[in-house]
């Protein structure tokens, strides 16, 4: 069964300069599955740019012309991380109307799965801000879409970024059809995703934040994998699994503080991968969101792409982390977070 790619060189025009999410990750990811011979088993997906309509069910117009007005006037900072060029707003239209053909493609059975690798990412931009690289909620406009357009009652969001998708969370904040949930180095930016933020009103429940502590590597992550998010995503039933895909969890990242490794990665993305043929026939969409080291986000988006199509897992690149980090433990954290969720 096919699996789509969502790539375009127009990703490539969001200049951000010296900025560590730059154009440069995209190429080092496409350059990988190029010199592997991985990108030949995949299906590509034409992005085109989310139009108008489809962007204002996540942004007001207000916040969409200011993007706009940024890169009429040449681009700019919009706050201390987030920077524009002249095609920053075009390229983010096409980011996000790229998770949403990707989206479509799972949707219509035209793929299996699929993988946006779009940039600018999504996770952090809230309904009016930009922020944190982010300017449109890629994620959350194709959650969106897929409501609206496939009648979905259920859609989960799970976000593996090694910081909170504080957007993601304030748009499903109050809306029980979308489950997010997200594994995250806490307290870190921006600041937001504790256990007890858990929803609003009817949709009580359906956030589920995994504040972890620096240090975290594979079998933490493995261990909240297997004790929060599966029980959580089987309690929902989701018709449809979105995921936030960030790798700067890597352990050789050096904007956070995590020890995962490339096979960590494989694992978590195995688990969800099980959780969508057990309970939404196999439809998963990843969207590109962090990740900064740029040997780790290739060899990290290969080995996801690899436990997509059904490949023999081969090595662990870049290995282990070095030095002899140890884990924090997180039983009690676990313990906490199964409660306030009422989970087994
Ligand atoms: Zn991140």
């Amino acid at each position: 069964m096919k699996v789509g790619l969502v790539y375009d060189p127009i990703y490539l025009k969001h200049d951000t300069g010296e900025h560590v999410e730059n154009a440069g990750r995209l190429t080092a990811i496409i350059n990988g599955l190029d010199e592997t011979g991985l990108r030949q088993q995949l299906t590509p997906v034409k992005p085109r740019p989310a139009s108008l309509e489809e962007i204002s069910l996540v942004h007001p117009k207000q916040h969409i012309s200011h993007i706009q007005d940024v890169a009429r006037k040449g681009g700019g900072w919009l706050d201390a991380d987030t920077v524009m060029s002249p095609d920053s707003y075009e390229v983010a239209l096409y980011a996000a109307g790229g998770a949403i053909v990707a989206m479509e493609a799972v949707m219509e059975g035209k793929a299996k799965s699929a993988f946006a690798l779009v940039r600018p990412p999504g996770h952090h931009a809230t309904p009016r801000r930009a922020m944190g690289f982010c300017l449109f909620n890629n994620i959350a406009i194709a959650a969106e879409q897929a409501l609206a357009r496939y009648k979905l009652e259920h859609i989960l969001i799970i976000d593996f970024d090694v910081h909170h998708g504080n957007g993601t969370q304030e748009i499903f904040y109050e809306r029980p059809e979308v489950m997010y949930v997200s594994t995250h180095e806490y307290p870190f930016y921006p600041g937001s995703g504790s256990v007890e933020e858990t929803g609003r009103g009817t949709a009580r429940g359906t956030t589920v934040n995994i504040p972890l502590p620096a240090g975290c590597g594979d079998s933490e992550y493995i261990q909240v994998f297997e004790q929060i998010i599966v029980p959580a995503a089987r309690r929902f039933k989701p018709q449809l699994i979105l995921v936030s895909a960030g790798y700067d969890a890597h352990w050789a990242d050096e904007i956070a503080l995590m020890q995962v490794s490339v096979s960590g990665f494989r694992g978590m993305v195995k688990i969800i991968q099980g959780l969508a043929d057990e309970l939404c026939d196999s439809r998963l969409v990843f969207c590109l969101e962090g990740g900064y080291n740029l040997s780790a986000l290739a060899a990290s988006v290969k080995a996801t792409l690899d436990v997509l199509l059904g490949n023999a897992a081969t090595d662990n690149p870049l290995g282990q982390p070095a030095h002899g980090f140890r884990a924090p433990k997180i039983d009690s954290l676990l313990r906490a977070i199964k409660e306030v969720h009422a989970l087994p």
